[in-house]
C-alpha cells in the first residue's frame, strides 16, 4: 500500500521543481541539488507544510530562509563547480549552505547569531552535510584565515559592498550579493574579479530585485 504522506511528498517535492523550472531556473545541477536538500529539515516543524512552497518562512532570530527561487537563482549565477570554495554570509536556516554543499568542494558559512548557527549545524550535520563549516562572526570581516574563496555569496543585504569580502575573493572569483536600503528597492549584483595589467578588476552587473533582512554589524550580542 502506498503511504499517502509519503506521496503528498513526494507531489510537493515534484511542484517544487517545476516552479522553480517554470519562474527560470534552467541548471541541472542546481535543480538536482535543490531537489536533493530537504527545506523541511531547515524549518520548524510548525512550518513542514509550508516547506515547499516557494516563499521566504520565519526562522529563529526574527530571520528568514530565503525564497526558494532566490536560492535556486542566486545558485545558478555564482556558476559552481565540484573543486570551488564558497563562502556564504548569513547561514541562517543553513538551507542555502546546504545546496551549496551538493555543488562546490568546501562552504564556510558565517553566522552572526550563536543560536542560529547552533541550530544550522545541527541541521547540516543532520542531512549529511559534511563539507559546511559554521562560523560565528561578523560578515562584514568575511574569514580572511581561509581566503581567497573562489565564490562568495551574501544573503543578507548591505548597502555597499563589503571591501573585506572583494579583498578575500579568488583572481577570477565571483560574488553575488543583494545591495540596497532596508526599506528601499535592493538588487541582487554580481561581482566578477580579475587582475589587469593596471591592477585588480571589478565587473559588476545588475541582476534582479530581491527583498532581504539587512546584514547588521558586530556579532549578535543576544543569543
Ligand atoms: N542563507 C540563509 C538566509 C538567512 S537570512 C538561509 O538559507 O536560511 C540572513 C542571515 O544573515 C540572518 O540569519 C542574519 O542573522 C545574518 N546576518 C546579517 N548580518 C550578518 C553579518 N554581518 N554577519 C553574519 N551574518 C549576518
Amino acid at each position: 500500500m502506498t503511504d499517502p504522506t509519503a506521496e503528498q511528498a513526494d507531489i510537493e517535492r515534484v511542484n517544487f521543481l517545476l516552479t522553480l523550472r517554470r519562474r527560470g531556473i534552467s541548471d541541472r545541477a542546481v535543480l538536482r541539488a535543490m531537489g536533493d536538500v530537504s527545506r523541511t529539515a531547515y524549518v520548524s516543524a510548525d512550518l513542514a507544510s509550508s516547506a515547499y512552497v516557494d516563499q521566504a518562512l520565519p526562522i529563529d532570530c526574527g530571520q528568514t530562509i530565503s525564497q526558494p527561487y532566490v536560492v535556486g537563482y542566486m545558485t545558478e549565477q555564482l556558476g559552481l563547480k565540484p573543486h570551488h570554495r564558497v563562502l556564504e554570509i548569513g547561514t541562517g536556516s543553513g538551507y542555502q549552505a546546504a545546496v551549496l554543499s551538493k555543488l562546490a568542494r568546501e562552504v564556510v558559512s558565517i553566522e552572526r547569531y550563536n543560536t542560529l548557527a547552533d541550530q544550522a549545524r545541527r541541521r547540516l550535520n543532520a542531512e549529511g552535510a559534511a563539507n559546511v563549516e559554521v562560523i560565528v562572526g561578523d560578515g562584514f570581516d568575511g574569514c580572511p584565515e581561509r581566503a581567497p574563496f573562489d565564490r562568495i555569496i551574501v544573503t543578507a543585504a548591505a548597502e555597499e559592498v563589503p571591501p573585506a569580502l572583494t579583498a578575500q575573493l579568488a583572481d577570477g572569483g565571483v560574488m553575488i550579493l543583494p545591495l540596497g536600503p532596508q526599506n528601499g528597492p535592493q538588487h541582487l549584483i554580481k561581482l566578477t574579479k580579475s587582475q589587469t595589467p593596471d591592477g585588480v578588476k571589478l565587473d559588476e552587473e545588475k541582476l534582479i530585485p530581491v527583498r532581504f533582512v539587512p546584514m547588521l554589524r558586530g556579532k549578535a550580542r543576544e543569543l
